[in-house]
C-alpha cells in the first residue's frame, strides 16, 4: 500500500523546523566563498573557521542549506571511498592500510565532532551487511569483493564473511546466500547532520546566505542571481551534483538521479521477522543498487535503481511518482520477507548525486587562481564529503597533514586540468542505457534460476562495466 501523499523527504519532514537565513546583497570582501551548503561546502566552513578563526569565511547557497544531495541521502557513512583502488593502486600494503585506517577513523572522527557541537544526527555505527548475495552465483563474487578490500588495506577484522545461516541471524533476507559484515560504516540521520553542522559552523563566524544562487564564478569573484558581490582571495565550489553549468563544472561532475523511501514505522513483530537488530545498514549484491537501513525510530528508509538522465541536468523538483516508489516498495517486499504485503511507504523522494570523469573524490586547490573544488562521490558522498571538505580546509589553511599528503588531495593544480570533461551526449546517456541494460538482464537471468554460458558471459561483461564506473 502506497498513500497517494508519499512524494516527499523523510529527513526534511522529521527534521524539525530549520533556521531562515537573509540572502546575499550588495558588494562585499570576504576571506573565502564557498559556493553550496551541503556536506562538502559546510565541513570545508566549519574546519577552516576552526584552523583559521580571523578568516571572514561566507557560504552561498542557491536554495536552503541541505537542499541537494546532503538533506536527501540514503543516511549511510561508509568507511570506503567510490573509487578507492584509483587512489591508491600504486601504494604499497602499508601505505593502503594507512589510508583505509584515515577512512575508518573519518566515520568516527563524524561521531565525534556530532557529539561535541551537540549535533543531534541519530550518529550510530552499526557496520553494514554489504552486499548479500541473492543467488548462489552471486556468492563467489562477494567473496572476491571481500578479499579485494583486504588487499586495499582494510583490516580483515573489519571485512567478516557470514555464510546463510550468520547472516540471517542479522537480518532474514529472502534467499540470503552470505554476505560481507563490513564494520567501519554507521549511519546518520542527513538532514539533522546538514543542518546542526551549518549551526556549528555559524557558532564559528561563518555567515550563511540561502537564496544566494551563484550565477558567475570566476577567481577571487563571485555574483548572484540578484547580483550581489563578493571578492575573495579564495573561492570554493561545492556544488557537487547539482553544479549544473557553473563554470563548467557540470561536464566534469555528472549529475546522476537517485530515488529513496521510507516506509511507516515498523511493529515490533515485524521487526523481529526482519533482523536488522544492531541496525547496520544493508544492501543486496544486485548491481542495479538496493540499499537500505533501519531508521532510529523505525523505519525502513531504502533506495534503489538511479538513472542518468539525458543532458544530465540536476532536478531542482525532487518529488518523484507513486510508479516509482510503488516499484522500490516491491523490491523491499522481495528482499525481506517478514515484511508485510500491505507495508505502507509514508515518504519517497529524488536526489543528484555527482560523478567524476575519473571516477573518484577529489579535493583540489588552484593556489594560482584561488579556486578549490571538491566532489566526485559516486553516491557514496556522507562520509567522503566529510573528509574532502576537511582536506580542503586544510588545503586553504596552507596544513600538511595526513589529509593533505593523501592520494585526493591536489594543490596546484588547475581544476580544469585534472577533472576531465565528460564525453558529450548523447554518448554518455547511451553508455548509461548499455550499462543498465546489461545489469537488468543479468538480474532477470539470475532470477530465472540461469547458471549457463549466457548468464556467465552477461555477468562476465558487467564485471568489467563495474570496473569501470566503481
Ligand atoms: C538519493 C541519494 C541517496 C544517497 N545516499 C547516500 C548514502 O546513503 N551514503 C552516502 O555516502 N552518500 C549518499 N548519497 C550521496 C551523498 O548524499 C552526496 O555525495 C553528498 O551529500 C554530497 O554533498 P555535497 O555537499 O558535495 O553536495 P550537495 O549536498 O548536493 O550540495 C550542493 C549544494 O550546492 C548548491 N548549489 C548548486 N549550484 C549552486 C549555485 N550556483 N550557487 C549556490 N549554490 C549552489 C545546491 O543547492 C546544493 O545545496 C546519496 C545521494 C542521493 C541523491
Amino acid at each position: 500500500m502506497t498513500t497517494p501523499d508519499a512524494a516527499s523527504n523523510y529527513w526534511v519532514d522529521s527534521a524539525g523546523d530549520a533556521a531562515a537565513r537573509p540572502p546575499a546583497a550588495g558588494r562585499h570582501e570576504a576571506d573565502v566563498v564557498i559556493v553550496g551548503a551541503g556536506f562538502t561546502g559546510l565541513w570545508t566552513a566549519y574546519y577552516l573557521a576552526g584552523i583559521r578563526p580571523a578568516l571572514d569565511i561566507v557560504v552561498l547557497e542557491a536554495e536552503t542549506v541541505g537542499h541537494g544531495a546532503s538533506g536527501r541521502n540514503g543516511g549511510w557513512v561508509i568507511g570506503n571511498l567510490a573509487g578507492l583502488e584509483r587512489l591508491v593502486g600504486d601504494m604499497d600494503a602499508p601505505a593502503r592500510r594507512a589510508i583505509c585506517a584515515q577512512l575508518a577513523d573519518n566515520v568516527d572522527q563524524i561521531g565525534r565532532v556530532t557529539a561535541r557541537e551537540a549535533i543531534a544526527a541519530d550518529f550510530h555505527k552499526g557496520g553494514t551487511l554489504d552486499a548479500a548475495a541473492r543467488y548462489p552465483q552471486q556468492v563467489a563474487i562477494q567473496k572476491a569483493h571481500r578479499a579485494a578490500l583486504i588487499e586495499l588495506g582494510h583490516a580483515p577484522e573489519d571485512c567478516l564473511w557470514l555464510d546463510g545461516p550468520a547472516l540471517a541471524e542479522r537480518a532474514v533476507f529472502r534467499r540470503g546466500y552470505g554476505a560481507l559484515f563490513f564494520r567501519q560504516t554507521a549511519t546518520v540521520h542527513p538532514m539533522k547532520l546538514v543542518q546542526g553542522l551549518a549551526r556549528a559552523a555559524e557558532r564559528r563566524g561563518v555567515t550563511i546566505h540561502e537564496h544566494s544562487r551563484v550565477r558567475y564564478l570566476a577567481p577571487h569573484h563571485v555574483i548572484t542571481d540578484v547580483g550581489a558581490q563578493f571578492g575573495a582571495r579564495h573561492i570554493v565550489q561545492a556544488t557537487e551534483g547539482y553544479s549544473g553549468e557553473l563554470a563548467g563544472l557540470g561536464h566534469r561532475v555528472l549529475s546522476v538521479r537517485s530515488l529513496v523511501i521510507a516506509t511507516e514505522p515498523l511493529s515490533e513483530a515485524v521487526w523481529a521477522r526482519v533482523g536488522l537488530a544492531g541496525r547496520p545498514t544493508f544492501c543486496d549484491a544486485s548491481r542495479m543498487i538496493n540499499y537500505g537501513h533501519r531508521s532510529r525510530d523505525g523505519r525502513l528508509v531504502f533506495g534503489a535503481r538511479g538513472a542518468y538522465p539525458l543532458g544530465g541536468a540536476p532536478k531542482q523538483d525532487h518529488a518523484i511518482s507513486s510508479a516509482d516508489i510503488e516499484l522500490r516498495r516491491r523490491l523491499l517486499l522481495d528482499l525481506f520477507p517478514g515484511l508485510p504485503a500491505d507495508l505502507a511507504v509514508t515518504h519517497g523522494w529524488g536526489g543528484s548525486l555527482g560523478l567524476s570523469r575519473r571516477f573518484r573524490p577529489h579535493a583540489i586547490l588552484d593556489s594560482k587562481t584561488g579556486l578549490a573544488t571538491a566532489g566526485g562521490y559516486a553516491g557514496e558522498g556522507v562520509a567522503a564529503s566529510h573528509l574532502m571538505g576537511r582536506t580542503t580546509a586544510e588545503l586553504i589553511a596552507g596544513q600538511d597533514t595526513p589529509r593533505t599528503r593523501a592520494p585526493w588531495a591536489h594543490r596546484d593544480v588547475a581544476i580544469d586540468a585534472l577533472l576531465r570533461r565528460w564525453e558529450p551526449e548523447p554518448l554518455r546517456w547511451l553508455a548509461a542505457q548499455t550499462i543498465s541494460a546489461s545489469y537488468a538482464t543479468e538480474e532477470s537471468l539470475l532470477r530465472r534460476g540461469y547458471d549457463n554460458a549466457l548468464a556467465r558471459a552477461v555477468m562476465r561483461a558487467n564485471d568489467r562495466f563495474a570496473a569501470i564506473i566503481e
